[in-house]
């Protein structure tokens, strides 16, 4: 990261509001400057941007307990070991979290060292886990090997590394159930995030756990799904559009919804001419962000940053 390069970052946040714009508009004269600047969410489900934080997920402040686990299959049985593996995601990953979340966030990975052999060859789990309930399984069935010798009391999210040689998985989603019904079920309790590696950890290396932390938040992908630029949105700046560019981070808006940054760390500019001192956002303290609005109707912000 270039620590002396200082630019301005606009990012638009584009949010059509739905449903209750009405309601939001005859309360708007009650909400203080910055309750207008904390755009809310708008998409119904565990993954949407804005405020409040979606409850129920993986926390952003305090700890954060990720259990880790190892799996491989008949078809492709691992040939390295699993602390091999396990440093390609620590301390990277614990590290990035630490300074990005200006030290709120302990995020603490711990590892249970076993090789789980799954019952189904890697193509059958490849072939299903971007669904929700074959993901389920998949989650499931490697707790299920695991249970017995693993306390998952203080568990937040479980990490399920796949063999990195099992190309027929290319890559793992995020799993994320609000409902206890169907969240993944361990002697101890159930818990409603999960994480599973694939084949592109190769590729991306330790940040990929850092990008997919974002979602066990609740955090959307702010790359396009399609188009010749799918990072025209964001640039390289921001985790949730890639973790492959040279300053891959979280943007303030991003950090004010997870409660890295204070109310008063942000100026809600409403009209006129003003002058503020902006602090680098990679720095502890200080004003992280001003946003003006574009739009207050269709909920239209500007979030000026430093970095
Ligand atoms: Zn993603």
């Amino acid at each position: 990261m270039n620590k002396q390069l200082i630019f301005s970052l606009i990012i638009s946040f584009l949010i059509t509001s739905c449903g209750n714009k009405k309601t939001d508009s005859s309360n708007k004269s009650e909400r203080n400057e910055k309750e207008i600047c904390k755009l809310p969410r708008v998409v119904e489900g565990p993954i949407a941007l804005g405020f409040p934080k979606i409850e129920g997920l993986a926390p952003s402040v305090g700890k954060l307990n990720v259990t880790v686990l190892f799996v491989d299959f008949e078809d492709v049985p691992a040939t390295e070991s699993t602390d091999s593996i396990f440093s390609i995601i620590n301390p990277i990953v614990p590290n990035f979290y630490k300074e990005i979340s200006y030290e709120r966030l302990e995020y603490n990975l711990n590892p249970h060292f076993e090789w789980l052999r799954l019952s189904k060859p890697s193509a059958h789990y490849g072939a299903t886990i971007r669904e929700f309930e074959p993901h389920r399984n998949f989650l499931q069935e490697a707790i299920d090997l695991a249970d017995q010798n693993v306390d998952f009391s203080h568990t937040d999210v479980v990490l399920v590394m796949s063999n990195p040689k099992a190309e027929s998985i290319p890559f793992g989603p995020v799993f994320k159930s609000l409902d206890s019904e169907y969240q993944l079920k361990t002697a101890e309790k159930s818990i409603s995030v999960g994480i599973t590696s694939g084949y592109d950890l190769n590729y991306w290396g330790g940040l990929w756990l850092a990008h997919e932390t974002g979602h066990t938040f609740g955090l959307p992908d702010l790359y396009d799904f399609e188009g010749e630029n799918q990072l025209k949105s964001v640039g390289t700046f921001g985790i949730m559009g890639t973790q492959a560019g040279n300053a891959p981070g979280y943007f303030a808006f991003e950090r004010w919804v997870l409660g890295w940054i204070d109310d008063n760390q942000v100026i809600c500019h409403k009209s006129g001419v003003t002058t503020s001192e902006l602090s680098a956002i990679e720095k502890i303290g200080g004003i992280k962000a001003i946003i003006t609005s574009i739009d207050s109707v269709n909920l239209q912000h500007n979030v000026y940053q430093l970095r």
